[in-house]
């Protein structure tokens, strides 16, 4: 009766019903040192991340968490590719399509001390097809003096350009201010339609481990419709395949069946696409070639998978290779490599023979169910209330934290808090976890449980 009366007191309530929120999401984008770099430091009050114009350097991490006046977005940047003369304008322009089609709206970056170049104006043409809202930073505008460079950047077509020093940090707050008018409060990208669409898969792993065999395979013998959704050749693409009698979307087809070749910054580049295809899409299929040994880029692909909060299912692709050395050794790998998501539903395919291809259904089938599962408040208290009686939080200089209650904030994925005394050791969280999966299933979604501590 306390923890109730506790419990009236005033915690938020949630809506179980309510759709997937994520933060909304802002691309920067720009030519080569304009200071998108500079600018993403500046918004995000460090100076450890980005700044390194080293020629080839590349980064695997594009989206940063960020905040402005206590509202959350996410920041995308595109800076950190090779600056190479040959192709410069469509490259520019190509790298910053990937993150504007994720975007909520863009920061586009120029710098006003040189005015408006000519691939300046390729990034501008790619803007106007995506008719998302656009903010005008005016960059290198260290003082007052300058601010007439700016005004030549309203030959944009963008509206206001603001005048912004992103090294002294002048004019950031009223640019940021203007973003966060034409910002929604939730992604319309990450978000997920409830209306009954197909279901979205991206298809991801490194390069040549069969994508675009499997996509061939699964699209050969079955009916493609391929959906363009925003009109033009160059958008990213995605198809409708039918597979056990239902039409699936693949997410970002486009992207496995153009190949990007590029001998510089294709890491960053097969990333960024990996982090686009992760934000359409519900259920990622991670695909692994059997025939190699598990390389980082392979770990570092699936981590993104992980941490993109979709369902998941490992596909072990080219199992026709498989020979009995390499059978041992994968075994090892898999417990070695693969413990931390020994959750997700294994299965092993050949994208080249078609084999096993009709086991990847029900895999995504019971990975999307899991990632759609609400445990029911009194179903999950009743488990909270049996399982700390018979395992209770170890004491901890005299103070023993207690479990309150517990809910399910959100699905897709599931999302768990819990309403504490006092903070829960991490071990004991973990165990927590643990048996929430034990009890409820959740095979092939990542779970999330969360303390609120009651003071
Ligand atoms: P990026 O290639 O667009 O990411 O550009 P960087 O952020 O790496 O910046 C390119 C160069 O411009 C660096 O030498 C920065 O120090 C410089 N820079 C960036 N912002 C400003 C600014 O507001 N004023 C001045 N004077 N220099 C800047
Ligand atoms: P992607 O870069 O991930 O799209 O990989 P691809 O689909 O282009 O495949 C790379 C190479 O692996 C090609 O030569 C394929 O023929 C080959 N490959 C793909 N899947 C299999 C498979 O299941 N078995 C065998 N033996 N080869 C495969």
């Amino acid at each position: 009766e306390e923890d109730a009366a506790l419990l009236a007191g005033g915690f938020e309530e949630y809506d179980e019903d309510a759709p997937l929120r994520q933060d909304p999401v802002v691309a920067i984008v720009g030519r080569p040192n304009v200071g998108k770099s500079t600018l993403v430091n500046r918004i995000l009050g460090r100076r450890e991340a980005v700044v390194e114009d080293t020629p080839g350097v590349t980064r695997d991490r594009v989206s940063y968490p960020a905040t402005w006046n206590g509202v959350n977005f996410t920041l995308v940047d595109t800076g950190g590719w090779e600056h190479d003369a040959r192709g410069i304008h469509a490259r520019v322009a190509g790298q910053a399509e990937v993150a504007v089609d994720v975007a909520d709206a863009v920061l586009l970056v120029v710098d006003a001390t040189v005015g408006i170049t000519a691939t300046d104006e390729a990034v501008v043409r790619m803007l106007r097809g995506k008719g998302k809202p656009v903010v005008v930073v005016a960059n290198k505008v260290d003082d007052i003096q300058n601010e007439a460079d700016a005004a030549q950047l309203w030959g944009l077509g963008f509206g206001e350009p603001y005048p912004v020093s992103a090294l002294h940090g002048r004019g950031t707050a009223d640019m940021l201010d203007a973003m966060m008018e034409v910002l929604p409060e939730y992604s319309a990208y990450g978000g997920l339609d409830k209306s009954g669409g197909p279901r979205r898969i991206a298809l991801i792993g490194r390069p040549n481990v069969g994508k675009s065999s499997l996509l061939n395979k699964l699209a050969g013998s079955e009916r493609v419709v391929v959906d363009d959704t925003a009109g033009t050749t160059r958008d990213p693409v995605d198809e409708l395949i039918e597979l056990g009698g239902r039409t699936w979307r693949f997410v970002d087809t486009a992207g496995i069946r153009r190949r990007q070749h590029m001998a510089q910054g294709a890491d960053f580049y097969a990333s960024l696409r990996t982090q686009s295809a992760l934000e359409k899409a519900e259920v990622a299929v991670v695909l692994l070639a059997v025939d190699e040994v598990l390389s980082e880029q392979d770990v570092r692909i699936l981590q993104l998978a992980i941490e993109s909060g979709r369902a998941l299912v490992l596909a072990f692709n080219k199992w026709d290779l498989l020979d009995d050395e390499r059978r041992r050794y994968l075994q090892i790998e898999i417990e070695r490599d693969l413990a931390h998501v020994e959750w997700a539903p294994h299965v092993n395919i050949s994208a080249m023979t078609g084999w096993h291809k009709d086991k990847l259904v029900p895999a995504l089938d019971k990975a999307l169910e899991s990632w759609d599962k609400r445990i029911p408040t009194g179903k999950l208290n009743a488990f909270l209330g049996e399982l700390v009686a018979a395992h209770p939080h170890p004491v901890r200089g005299g103070k023993q934290p207690r479990i309150l209650f517990g809910t399910q904030a959100s699905s897709r994925p599931p999302k768990f808090v819990l309403f504490t005394t006092g903070f829960l050791d991490p071990g004991y969280r973990r165990f927590i976890t643990r048996r929430l999966r034990e009890t409820f299933g959740f095979e092939g979604t990542p779970i999330e449980v969360n303390m609120r501590v009651r003071e």
